[in-house]
């Protein structure tokens, strides 16, 4: 299986994953597209993937971020979407002519060979799901846009070889930041984002005993700094034979193998 991203942050998330031997032509999940359709064209051709590669397109919720892009692509590509009830309750005024699939906690379903486990997370939207990929040897966790840590996240996340997670802010940056009050107030509180600390008791306490990468992500571009990540998850990951890496906004990451 290997896995990438096409850019990760505020201003747009989507992450494709691939059974790596795939023989089919449609052989990539799209998580999320928080692009417009040129723009996720543009950074598909940049990790040599073409749009009409796509077998499906699974969707977390239905901030801009992560949906902007969504239902155009999978007009123009012909690609069936997969989302919860209340992501499509909130999001289907854009979804005429998709071919739309509902999913739901802990009922898995297959794209392209591959294994999509959603589960439910505590965010700000009508029904979000984060999403656990696995092929028969690997599994990839995602968790992004998510308040605060729960048994159930720390359960879905349990014995993954590849983790993408979000380290959306440093808490006191974003106390001394210029947001309004009631802007700090959301992405801090229960239905926000991770902070850094949060996001580093995510890491120490889920189940490790086969993770050998951990890729940070969504991370805030005013309210955070990467060097803050870095340490973190180096202090947790100390003698262990983990990598860790960065997502960024503009470049995402390339291709991993697992
Ligand atoms: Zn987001
Ligand atoms: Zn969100």
């Amino acid at each position: 299986m290997k896995f990438a991203s096409l850019g990760s942050g505020s201003e747009g998330n989507s992450l494709l994953v691939s059974p790596a031997a795939a023989e089919q032509q449609r052989r990539i999940v799209m998580l999320d597209c928080g692009f417009s359709v040129k723009e996720a064209e543009r950074r598909l051709a940049r990790l040599e993937v073409l749009p009409g590669e796509v077998a499906g397109i699974i969707v977390t919720h239905e901030h801009g971020d992560h949906i902007r892009g969504v239902f155009k692509f999978a007009r123009r590509y012909d690609t069936p979407v997969w989302l919860s009830y209340g992501t499509y309750q909130a999001a289907r005024a854009d979804s005429d002519g998709v071919d739309v699939r509902f999913c739901r906690d802990d009922e898995p379903f297959q794209i392209a060979g591959l294994t999509v486990h959603p589960y439910t997370v505590p965010h700000d939207a009508r029904e979000p799901l984060q999403y656990c990929i696995s092929s028969e040897r690997c599994k990839l966790g995602v968790l992004t846009d998510v308040g605060h840590k729960t048994e159930r996240i720390l359960s879905a996340l349990a014995a993954c070889d590849a983790l993408v997670l979000e380290w959306n802010h440093d808490s006191d940056m974003l106390a001394n930041s210029s947001y309004p009050y009631s802007l700090k107030q959301r992405i801090a509180g229960p239905h926000g984002h991770l902070s850094n600390a949060v996001a580093e008791e995510i890491l120490r306490e889920v189940d490790r005993s086969r993770l050998k990468l951990v890729i940070a992500a969504h991370l805030s571009q005013q309210n955070n700094r990467a060097e803050l990540v870095e340490q973190r998850m180096a202090h947790v990951l100390q003698g262990e034979l983990i990598a860790a890496e960065i997502a960024c906004q503009h470049q995402g990451f390339g291709w991993k193998m697992l």
